[in-house]
């Protein structure tokens, strides 16, 4: 019933009463906060929430944050009548992905192995057992069924009213009927929500406004790029043998999904090439939409879909429906904390899984909000991820043809997104392409992945989870790279000049390492919260007293930010993002030196040159950055060249490569490089989880100065060596490949997963960085074991090493 009075004001006003909105406040309410007040515009569940299909789902994902929140969502839903008294619908008449091609064979057995390390109970069954459990299912051409017997359905409008009760006894206030037009702040701070029945003063206010969440959120300079998108299901007549207990099943490669609904079939659809709705804006009075399915469009893909259940080609169709559902250009969600408003939460964007893992993203939105941090890595979801352009009427226009379908294609580990592309270039972009670069999409960036040669229109064959058409390419430019000179556009790093009397007191208390020495230095450093775990993992080199450039991932460009903007306080700083304004030339390689002395009047020589040295240099025309550093373990140079000067930098040093066999690599080649010397990667080997110890920073960490999170990592440091931390291992096989959640076993027992990983081609086998967590301190005396790494269900022999597996001693980058 719609209440049309709110009150003054409330610690927390959740915006949106759908499944998220509602598990956001029945989990507050759960962790005692409770002058809680939610919003809903029309009526609980009429966003997109109440016409789900209800699937409920803990198979398939290869995040292990995504599978523990639907293991959690799946279990709150079968626990939340006992609490509230209102049954969610939750039946758990089992789930079946089904592979029929082998490629996707191959892809859900790594996915079974991880999942099964991360608790969900999934078995390989065989094509005769799949027809037992779903006997009007065609299973001539299915190779596997991976089967989740607690796993089933739920009835998403149920689910919403337990939360919401949940939520009430509790104590929060559910008011319906009211719209939040806007969201008052000062000082870059939340301070009210501003309805049509009046303002609620508050300190936190969390956007869980769905497919209006974009808009809602542009009004405060919030940046939520969503696209809502077609998303239809159909229910044929009822069709005899069709139980309603038989399993819910998916099969991607007929885009369809199936399971039985009142005596009928429901068939669920993801086409490949999809139809976003109302890209301007959407409609702000629009409740329980139902969208005019465009039956031309879907036609074939309804055929499709059919054909896995033949007899549905023989029954009437009984509803064909279409509903809006929210799409994001990468398929995450985007969830956490506004970098452009302090205390503005956002939980939107739930890529059609909202429902199944609705519980766990509420819990997660929930302790983030009352811990201060989040509780769970959310460096795949955090919203600053995002960037302003991606919310423009164009890019959401065109990526969100494409994401839709991405839910059902096969994840292939080298897939790069292929709509919205060419949106940022490398100053270098038109040479790189003239020797053949093979672009792939970057944080929207056109970076180059591998290199065909001058005059070869690069061709990557066929996606693969073996060897890739340009393997022999990659080996290439990774093998130059150990014993030659290599040149790497890095252009999309993130770039931060820092200046001002108090610029070196802000970085040494952001960094866990000593920043603020002489200048002309180059730190490698991690930023922590309060907590003692990872924010950041850059570099920081000081230019001068008072002036710094700050160097981080392209993914982390907006948290490092946003990081460095709220610690400001009342210092004297400036903060300039100077990403676009230089150009990152990247020269490697044993002989990167006599290179780069060919075209630059600067003795380089070792002597005065050394290892993480940092100074102006001329390079023709140019003034050029120059910083002795590596990521890729050989000697070599990082050049920051001005925007407007890198296409001339870049000449230079080509037109004087070639008595150096100077190579062009790309970022396949960086992988491979990084990875067999153990260089962790920020979002995917290391996240905001870890503490500096475990992930093996211990030897970038000043205990002598103070810095934020030092208090919680001496506590860890004199409680011992840590159960936890993170390895490289290597496949001695040279056969098998390793990309990301193989799972790792120690004598046997599962004991962690691969975070990231890639070939090495100097060690000769698939490596990985893994976070092992044993049941005791692992420490050099655990290293001793039987390891081995399960690929696709086939475990192979491994090394495991804290050092790096390739030049543990610098050596090669020292000289
Ligand atoms: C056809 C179809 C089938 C699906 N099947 C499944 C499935 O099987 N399993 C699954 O997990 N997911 C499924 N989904 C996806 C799922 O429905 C969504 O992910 C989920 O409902 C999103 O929930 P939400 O709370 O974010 O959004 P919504 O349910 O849209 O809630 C947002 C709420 O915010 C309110 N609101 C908006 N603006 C304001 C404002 N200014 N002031 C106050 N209130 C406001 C709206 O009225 C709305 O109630 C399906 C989606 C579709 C379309």
């Amino acid at each position: 019933m719609a209440v049309n009075k709110v009150p003054e004001r409330a610690q927390v006003v959740i915006i949106g009463g759908g499944i998220i909105g509602t598990s956001v406040a029945y989990h507050l309410a759960h962790l005692g906060w409770r002058d809680v007040v939610l919003v809903e515009r029309d009526q609980l569940t009429s966003g997109t929430t109440w016409h789900a299909a209800g699937l409920m789902v803990t198979f398939g994902s290869t995040s292990e944050t995504s599978t523990m929140m639907r293991r959690y969502t799946r279990d709150l839903y079968a626990r939340l009548e006992a609490e509230t008294g209102l049954a969610t619908g939750f039946d758990p008449v089992g789930f079946i992905e089904l592979a029929s091609e082998a490629d996707r064979l191959e892809e859900y057995r790594r996915v079974a192995a991880f999942n099964r390390y991360c608790g969900v109970d999934v078995q390989e069954i065989s094509p005769g057992e799949v027809g037992n459990l779903f006997p009007l299912a065609r299973t001539d051409d299915v190779l596997a069924g991976f089967y989740v017997e607690g796993d089933g359905r739920v009835n998403p409008v149920d689910a919403t009213m337990a939360l919401a009760r949940g939520a009430r006894q509790l104590g929060v206030t559910i008011v319906e009927g009211i719209s939040v037009v806007d969201v008052g702040s000062v000082g870059g701070r939340v301070t009210s929500v501003v309805t049509d029945h009046g303002t609620i003063e508050c300190e936190y206010v969390v956007n869980c406004a769905g497919m209006w969440a974009r808009q809602l959120g542009e009004k405060s300079g919030v940046n939520i790029p969503l696209q809502a998108a077609e998303h239809y299901y159909l229910i044929t007549e009822a069709m005899e043998g069709l139980e309603a207990a038989t399993p819910v099943i998916e099969d991607p490669a007929n885009f369809g999904y199936y399971r039985e609904e009142t005596g009928g079939l429901m068939i669920g659809l993801f086409e490949p090439v999809c139809a976003p709705w109302n890209v301007d804006s959407i409609p702000e009075d629009s409740s329980f939409t139902s969208i005019q399915p465009d039956w031309d469009r879907m036609g074939p893909y309804v055929e499709r879909a059919m054909s896995r259940v033949p007899a549905a080609l023989e029954t009437g169709v009984r509803t064909f429906f279409c509903g809006p559902e929210s799409f994001t250009p990468d398929l995450a969600p985007i969830v956490g904390e506004a970098p452009e408003l302090a205390n503005y939460f956002v939980a939107a964007g739930l890529n059609s899984i909202g429902i199944l893992t609705g519980g766990g993203l509420g819990k997660a939105v929930a302790e983030w909000i009352v811990e201060g941090r989040p509780t769970v890595d959310v460096t795949a979801i955090n919203i600053d991820r995002l960037h302003p352009y991606q919310a423009n009427r164009e890019y959401r226009r065109t990526r969100t043809v494409e994401s839709l379908g991405m839910v059902y294609q096969c994840h292939y580990p080298n897939r790069s997104m292929l709509t919205a592309r060419d949106a940022k270039r490398s100053p270098l972009h038109d040479r790189l392409s003239d020797e053949g670069a093979y672009f792939k999409d970057v944080s929207g960036w056109e970076a180059a992945d591998w290199y065909a040669g001058a005059g070869h229109p690069p061709d990557p064959g066929p996606l693969t989870w073996g060897r890739p058409a340009f393997w022999d390419i990659w080996r290439s430019e990774h093998e130059a790279c150990r014993n030659g000179v290599v040149v790497m556009d890095m252009s999309f790093m993130s770039k931060f000049r820092v200046q001002g009397p108090d610029a070196g007191d802000l970085l040494d208390t952001l960094s866990a390492n000593a920043v603020n020495g002489e200048a002309g230095r180059i730190v490698y450093t991690q930023w922590l919260n309060e907590g003692g775990t990872l924010e950041a993992d850059l570099t920081v080199t000081k230019l001068e007293d008072n002036e710094f450039l700050v160097v981080a991932t392209d993914t982390a460009h907006r948290h490092v930010e946003t990081w460095m903007r709220r610690h400001a306080g009342n210092r004297r700083v400036s903060i300039t993002d100077v990403t676009s304004g230089f150009a990152q030339i990247n020269v490697q390689g044993p002989r990167s030196r006599e290179l780069l002395q060919t075209v630059t009047s600067v003795d380089l020589s070792n002597a005065t040159f050394p290892f993480r040295a940092a100074r102006h240099i001329d390079v023709g025309f140019a003034r050029v950055l120059c910083v002795r550093i590596t990521y890729l373990g050989e000697l070599g140079y990082e050049l920051y060249v001005p925007a407007e000067q890198a296409v001339h930098v870049y000449d230079r040093l080509v037109a004087s490569g070639e008595p150096f066999g100077l190579r062009h690599a790309g970022l396949k080649a960086l992988a491979s490089l990084r990875m067999e010397k153990g260089y962790r990667d920020y979002g995917h080997d290391i996240d905001n989880t870890d503490d500096p110890l475990e992930a093996g920073f211990g030897f970038a960490i000043a205990f002598d100065k103070p810095f934020i999170g030092r208090d919680a990592v001496l506590a860890k440091r004199a409680a011992g060596p840590s159960n936890r931390r993170l390895l490289q291992v290597r496949l001695t096989d040279p056969r098998p490949q390793l990309f990301h959640a193989e799972v790792v076993y120690r004598n046997a027992s599962p004991v962690g997963y691969v975070r990231s990983a890639s070939y090495g081609h100097t060690l000769g086998g698939a490596v990985g960085l893994v976070m092992v967590e044993g049941d005791r301190p692992v420490d050099a005396d655990y290293l001793r074991a039987d390891w081995q790494v399960d690929v696709a269900g086939q475990r192979y022999e491994a090394l495991a090493s804290f050092r790096p597996m390739y030049d543990p001693d610098n050596a090669r980058i020292r000289t």
